[in-house]
């Protein structure tokens, strides 16, 4: 049977968001693409806001799932420990932190990215004794109070209702051309006349996704850490949406070279969209009292099972090559698309799979976005002007998929500047 929009418009509240976006009633999905109720077919270069990085319905993970729901594998068991627990401890370890000389403990702090900052923010005042934490313009952490608190979004931050406290939030990389903002980090921490209190951490996105792909520069987040060290200020690395390979590598520091205290990730973590999370802890650091960080839904068994066979794909760098490979191909394309369409007054932003274009024109990019949803590429935007078209395709896309995506991009473009 067929449903009506009209569903969501009476019974959702009005705070949905997407439905709105990409109004139509979604089915299926399979790989970089989706299909609605009507049957028409859609590229998704949106991949879940960033958690299908392997795309939809990977037919490893959904074999391994079937045969663990088959099996009456265990579902839920709050932190109980569980044959899925240990394998992904396990091959976690293995896989990804090992080869990349990394010694983290791996706290499941509860299903959501916001979950995992939250827990950061709470360690971090925990093991410093102290209240303050550093954000950035434009960064996106959370819904919470705690996480909404470092939240570099106007907008957002209204939805706590009352002012949020206990943060300082200080301009990101390129925030003022030609300028190297971390001076005045250091200049704000240097003032103690003042009555500057040094802050417990500093919590930072190397690529900010909602706030506009912008894209931290390798050197400006080593002096970061570095500034961090200087100060015995915690460094948390929110690698919520820019990790798990959305910038070309498994961590989005790893070609920074640094070493953060604390690492947020969640979204494609579990490898097949399901709600799961991680924190990781520098060892040292993990001094939580058993059940000090609580709640019932961490640690899902099903999601256990999905990244573990997820983790495949980072046993070797094949899957890494390829996606650095498709990378440069969206680059190009971006490039191209600003260099042949002048009137989008556009600039390439981003790093990776984690990439867009923001335009100068008012409003263009929502008119974009909105133009190749109805030619049938799901596409969002992003910035704090909605100023920037997110191109997010699944690291498992073909270059067959990409370059159909590309077309109908250009199509929009076109349509709309000429
Ligand atoms: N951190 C970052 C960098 C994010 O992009 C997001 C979600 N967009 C979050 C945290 C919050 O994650 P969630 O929506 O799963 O709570």
């Amino acid at each position: 049977m067929t449903q009506d929009m009209k569903v969501f418009e009476n019974l959702e509240s009005v705070v949905r968001s997407y439905v709105r976006s990409f109004p139509t009633i979604f089915t299926k999905a399979k790989g970089y693409k989706m299909w609605d109720e009507n049957g028409k077919e859609y590229i998704d270069f949106f991949a879940g806001a960033g958690a299908l990085n392997y795309g939809h319905n990977d037919q490893k993970m959904k074999e391994k799932l079937v045969e663990y729901i088959m099996s009456d594998g265990i579902t839920h068991s709050l932190d109980m420990a569980s044959t899925a627990k240990a394998e992904f401890l396990n091959k976690f370890n293995d896989v990804i932190l090992k080869p990349r000389n990394l010694d983290y403990k791996i706290m499941f702090p509860g299903p959501t990215g916001t979950n995992t900052v939250e827990s950061a923010l709470k360690l971090a005042r925990k093991v410093t004794g102290r209240t303050d934490v550093i954000s950035f313009t434009n960064g996106f952490h959370g819904m919470t109070i705690g996480s909404l608190s470092v939240t570099g979004n106007s907008m957002k931050r209204k939805g706590a209702g009352i002012p949020l406290q206990n943060t300082v939030t200080m301009p990101y990389d390129n925030y003022v051309d030609n300028h190297d903002t971390l001076e005045y980090v250091e200049r704000f921490l240097e003032d103690s006349g003042s009555g500057v209190a040094i802050p417990a951490a500093m919590i930072v996105e190397t690529v900010q996704g909602e706030g506009g792909i912008n894209a931290a520069r390798f050197e400006w987040l080593r002096k970061l850490e570095s500034i961090c060290k200087r100060w015995g200020i915690l460094l948390i690395i929110d690698d919520v949406q820019a990790g798990v390979g959305r910038t070309g590598t498994f961590f989005s520091f790893e070609r920074a070279g640094i070493k953060p205290d604390i690492i947020c990730m969640s979204k494609s973590l579990s490898g097949y969209g399901l709600p799961f999370a991680v924190t990781l802890i520098r060892p040292d650091l993990d001094i939580w009292t058993p059940g000090e960080h609580n709640g019932t839904f961490r640690g899902n068994n099903h999601a256990f099972i999905t990244a573990a066979a997820s983790l495949d794909y980072w046993k070797d760098d094949t899957f890494e090559k390829e996606v650095q490979a498709k990378s440069e191909m969206i680059y190009q394309f971006l490039t191209k698309m600003v260099e042949t369409y002048p009137e989008l007054k556009g600039e390439v932003r981003g790093r990776g799979f984690m990439v867009g274009i923001a335009s100068e024109v008012d409003g263009l990019s929502n008119k974009i976005s909105a133009k190749a949803f109805e030619l049938g590429l799901i596409m969002e935007t992003a910035g704090p002007k909605d100023e920037v078209f997110k191109l997010f395709p699944p690291l498992t896309i073909s270059e067959e998929g990409l370059k159909k995506g590309f077309e109908i991009i250009e199509e929009s473009i076109k349509s709309l500047v000429k």
